[in-house]
C-alpha cells in the first residue's frame, strides 16, 4: 500500500507531562531578531508598530532584542526613524555592503563606517550567508568567506569593540542532494532555492573551514556565529570551535528542531557551554511571538518528550521530527537567556 508523503501525518497517541510556557523563568534578550528589510521586504515598516511588537514581546517575558539586517547609510537611518524612542530595549546591527570589496577604498570605507557604528553607540555588525551563496565576484565564482579582501571588515569591527554577528552557511542538508534521503526533503519542496548542492556552491566542508579560517585569524573580533555555529548537526565540532576560539560564541536561533532531537548531547552542551550560547529565535516583526517563543522556552527548560518544536505547517517546521526538552538548571538558564548576551552588549 502506498501513500503520498505529504497524506501520511500520523498523530502521536504517546501521553506524557506536558508543561506550556508562555512566561520563561528569568527575562529574555532575543539577539536573533529582523525587524527591517532582510525579511519583511523594502515595505517593512508598514508591516507592524514597534512600540507594539515590543510590548507583545514582553508579554512573553523578552526584554530586549537584537534587530540583524543588512542596512547602511540611508537604509540604516530609515530603520531607525522605524525603531526611534526604543533606544534601550532595541539594538539594530546593522552592516556594510560587502558586495564593493573588489573596489578601490572598499577598506577605508568600512573602517569609517566601523568607526562610526561604535562612536554612535552600536554593539555589534550584521553579517549573512550572502557572502559565500549569493554574491559573485568579478571572474563569476561565489566569494570566499577568508578572502583577505575582507579581512577589514572583521578586522575594523574587533577594533572598534563591535561584536560581529554571523550566519554562514545553512543545514547540512541543503548541501546534499534532493532526494528521497534528504532530511529535509520536505522544506525544500516547499524552498527548493535552498537547495546549494549542485555544482558552482561551496561545499558545507568549505564553509567550515572558511569559518574556521576567520576564527583562527581574527582573534581580537568577538563572533556570535547564528543558528548554533553553522552545524547544530555536529556539537562534537561545535564544541571544538568553542575550545579552540575563546572569541567565539554561538546564537540558537531557528535551531531548536536541530538540537531537540538530540536531548542528551544537546543537554551536556549547554551545561558545559552555558557562558557562551545565546538565546535567539529568528523572530520577525509582526509574527505571534506565541507561534515561537512558547517552543524555546519548553525546549529549554522542561523535561517534556516528544512535542513540536514549532506549529505544525508553519514556516519553522523544517523536518519531519519531533524534539525532547533539556530541562536547564537556573544558572545555566540565567545565562542563555540573559546574562551572556548583557555581557556581549556591554549593558553591564
Ligand atoms: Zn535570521
Amino acid at each position: 500500500m502506498d501513500l503520498r508523503l505529504s497524506e501520511y501525518q500520523p498523530v502521536s497517541q504517546l501521553v506524557t507531562p506536558v508543561h506550556e510556557i508562555h512566561v520563561p523563568r528569568f527575562p529574555v534578550i532575543d539577539v536573533h531578531t529582523h525587524f527591517g528589510p532582510m525579511v519583511l521586504g523594502p515595505e517593512y515598516e508598514k508591516e507592524y508598530d514597534t512600540e507594539q511588537v515590543l510590548g507583545n514581546l514582553a508579554r512573553f517575558g523578552v526584554e530586549q532584542v537584537c534587530n540583524l539586517e543588512l542596512v547602511w547609510d540611508g537604509e540604516l537611518e530609515r530603520m531607525n526613524r522605524k525603531t526611534a524612542g526604543q533606544e534601550g530595549r532595541l539594538f539594530t546591527f546593522p552592516s556594510v555592503d560587502v558586495s564593493r570589496y573588489e573596489e578601490p577604498g572598499f577598506e577605508d570605507g568600512v573602517r569609517r563606517s566601523m568607526a562610526a557604528y561604535a562612536r554612535a553607540g552600536y554593539r555589534g555588525v550584521k553579517l549573512w550567508k550572502n557572502i559565500t551563496l549569493y554574491l559573485k565576484d568579478s571572474q563569476g565564482g561565489h566569494i570566499r568567506l577568508d578572502d583577505p579582501k575582507l579581512a577589514c571588515v572583521f578586522d575594523a569591527a574587533g577594533e572598534n569593540g563591535l561584536v560581529v554577528l554571523i550566519h554562514i552557511a545553512d543545514p547540512k542538508a541543503f548541501f546534499t542532494p534532493f532526494d528521497g534521503r534528504n532530511e529535509y526533503y520536505e522544506c525544500l519542496v516547499e524552498s527548493p532555492e535552498w537547495d546549494f548542492s549542485g555544482p558552482g556552491h561551496f561545499s558545507f566542508r568549505e564553509h567550515m573551514e572558511m569559518q574556521e579560517a576567520v576564527l583562527s585569524r581574527h582573534p581580537g573580533t568577538v563572533f556570535v556565529i547564528a543558528h548554533c555555529g553553522s552545524c547544530s548537526e555536529d556539537l562534537g565540532y561545535v564544541s571544538g570551535l568553542l575550545d579552540r576560539f575563546p572569541n567565539l560564541y554561538v546564537d540558537i536561533a531557528a535551531r531548536i528542531n536541530g538540537l531537540g532531537r538530540q536531548p542528551y548531547a544537546a543537554r551536556r552542551f549547554f551545561l558545559r557551554y552555558a557562558d557562551r550560547v545565546l538565546f535567539g529565535t529568528d523572530f520577525i516583526a509582526g509574527q505571534d511571538p506565541a507561534e515561537l517563543y512558547p517552543y524555546y522556552y519548553r525546549f529549554l527548560e522542561t523535561f517534556d518528550e516528544y512535542f513540536d518544536y514549532a506549529p505544525p505547517g508553519s514556516e519553522n517546521s523544517m523536518g519531519r521530527w519531533k524534539i525532547y526538552g533539556i530541562g536547564l538548571p537556573d544558572d545555566a538558564l540565567r545565562l542563555v537567556y540573559r546574562d551572556n548576551a548583557r555581557r556581549l552588549l556591554k549593558l553591564e
